[in-house]
């Protein structure tokens, strides 16, 4: 089926998906739509996700953002990786950094090299060898034009909205504030025709986004595109999210803390903590959790705590009929990898480069779903790999973890690392095969066997390799900055008056 020429964008919603995809039309390819968004302020937000990847910053330089104007204006810290405590065993500590682990070879990458040398006792952890890390560990952090270091960032989502809303209002951008009350559609097509706001006011477009959150107004309330349950793989469905004073000094990561029944994220900005426990309602009341959130946070709280509630899994047509979800309303993986705000970016992207400018095809939206449902299911496999890989059985939640059946897609990366040591990516995922590496050894996933190439390296040729590579990331972290200084000179609020 062909649909017209595309001229008239709506979005519905304005939260962090809403404006993420106005920003991108507006400032992309602006002078050839019309983009109209309309939000409600008394729905408002959900006001959590405030962890992102490194991918950001490639959507910021898109836009053309200044990246200290950015962090000024929404509190932002920088983000090397996420440290995982509790998660294999009780009482274990890893880091999932951003960054590359030592020097590869095309034969095989580095954890090959560093597997013999391991054998052969001359090795340190492979957490030695990951520049990224170290910082992160070493809390540092310092960055320039030229430098090649990988991260992201942690902001207030709060701020984040309204700092890409001037940016798309000054693009051209319409916002209109009401509620939608009403959906209507083709009777015969069931395209979606018009949004109609309580108050009255009618708003058309040849294409709508559909950012309205969980609640999906338009692709499930409407359009009834179904969705794929990943509970049973990913079964926390309950958070509890609060602010906090800052706990210390502030750290270039996310704290991930594996508790009972579920774990608990600590993210720290400028001016205040982010945080949440996140669990399983099967396996622990909102009570219980209540308490012990609350016993965790060891900081003054600035928000009441409050409870979300939400299902995992994928909107089964992200694209259907003249309609896209983007954010919350496509589906949601869990926040463990902060991975939403990710996918919402690469699908406004995604929809600039395949614009239906001369009407919507269905081989465009078949194209349009299959890449985004590739990209999700990578993800998905990664997050539930956290938990598959426990070796814990303290509690109801964990046992059922380790013991549950993952996708056959996973158990194939397992068991692969498992048996020969090779892991690997896929085209266009997100997570390199050195995030694999790190959550893999980290979870304590051991393989039996590895490419022999380290065997042609005599045992002083491997230890000098490896001390090379240490000692050369030793000396870059110890010149480093403070994150805290970091911050402080790059792009602190002036103190007020
Ligand atoms: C506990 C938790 C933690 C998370 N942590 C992360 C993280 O660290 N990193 C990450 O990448 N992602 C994270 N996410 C996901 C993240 O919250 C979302 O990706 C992000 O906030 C965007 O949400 P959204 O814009 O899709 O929805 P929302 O913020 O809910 O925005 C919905 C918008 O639709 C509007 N709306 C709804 N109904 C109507 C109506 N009838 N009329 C008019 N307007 C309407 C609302 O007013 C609002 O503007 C997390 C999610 C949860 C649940």
């Amino acid at each position: 089926m062909t649909r017209p020429p595309v001229k008239k964008v709506v979005i519905a919603g304005g939260g962090t998906a809403g404006w993420c995809a106005a920003a991108a039309l507006s400032k992309m390819i602006g002078p050839l739509i019309e983009v109209t968004l309309v939000e409600s302020d008394e729905i408002g937000i959900i006001g959590v996700g405030e962890a992102t990847v490194p991918t950001i910053r490639t959507f910021h330089h898109l836009l053309g953002i200044d990246e200290r104007q950015f962090m000024r204006e929404t509190n932002a810290s920088i983000k090397l990786g996420i440290s995982f405590d509790n998660w294999a065993r009780k009482g274990d500590h890893y880091f999932h950094s951003f960054g590359v682990l030592g020097k590869s070879s095309w034969m095989a990458p580095f954890h090959h090299i560093w597997l013999e040398a391991r054998a052969k006792g001359v090795a340190g952890p492979l957490s030695d060898y990951c520049f990224e890390l170290q910082a992160a560990e070493n809390g540092k952090f310092e960055t320039s034009p030229t430098s090649r270091i990988n991260y992201a960032y942690h902001f207030d989502t709060g701020l984040y909205g309204p700092f890409l809303r001037r940016l798309s209002e000054a693009a051209g951008v319409t916002r209109i504030e009401g509620k939608i009350a009403r959906v209507d559609q083709n009777p015969e097509s069931g395209d979606i025709t018009a949004l109609k706001l309580e108050s009255g006011q009618t708003i058309e477009g040849d294409l709508y986004i559909d950012c309205t959150g969980l609640r999906g107004l338009l692709i499930e309330g409407a359009l009834k595109s179904g969705y794929e349950d990943w509970s049973h793989w990913l079964s926390n469905d309950s958070a509890i999210a609060m602010q906090t004073e800052p706990t210390g000094a502030i750290v270039p990561y996310t704290q991930a803390i594996a508790h009972d029944a579920g774990w608990h994220w600590r993210i720290p900005l400028q001016n205040r903590v982010g945080q949440g426990h996140v669990y399983s309602s099967q396996h622990m009341s909102d009570d219980q959790a209540m308490d012990s959130f609350m016993a965790t946070v060891g900081a003054k709280p600035l928000t009441k705590p409050r409870t979300i509630k939400y299902r995992t899994g994928r909107r089964l047509k992200i694209w259907n009929k003249n309609c896209i979800a983007m954010g919350l309303s496509s589906g949601f993986i869990e926040p463990l990898e902060s991975t939403n705000i990710h996918l919402m970016q690469i699908a406004a992207t995604r929809l600039v480069q395949l614009f239906p400018f001369d009407g919507i095809t269905d081989a465009l939206i078949n194209r349009f779903n299959k890449l985004t449902e590739d990209e999700v299911v990578n993800i998905r496999d990664f997050v539930i790999m956290h938990y598959k890989l426990t070796e814990r059985d303290d509690t109801a939640y964990w046992r059922e973890r380790r013991d549950m059946a993952v996708p056959y897609t996973l158990t194939e990366r397992i068991e692969m690392f498992r048996d020969t040591g090779h892991a690997w990516q896929v085209a266009d995922e997100v997570f390199r095969i050195d995030s694999w590496l790190q959550v893999m050894t980290g979870q304590r996933l051991e393989p039996k066997s590895w490419h022999r190439l380290g065997q042609m390296m005599t045992v002083e040729q491997s230890r000098d390799a490896l001390a090379a590579i240490k000692s050369q990331i030793d000396k870059a972290v110890a010149a480093m900055p403070a994150h805290g200084d970091f911050l402080k000179s790059y792009c602190a609020l002036p103190e007020p008056a």
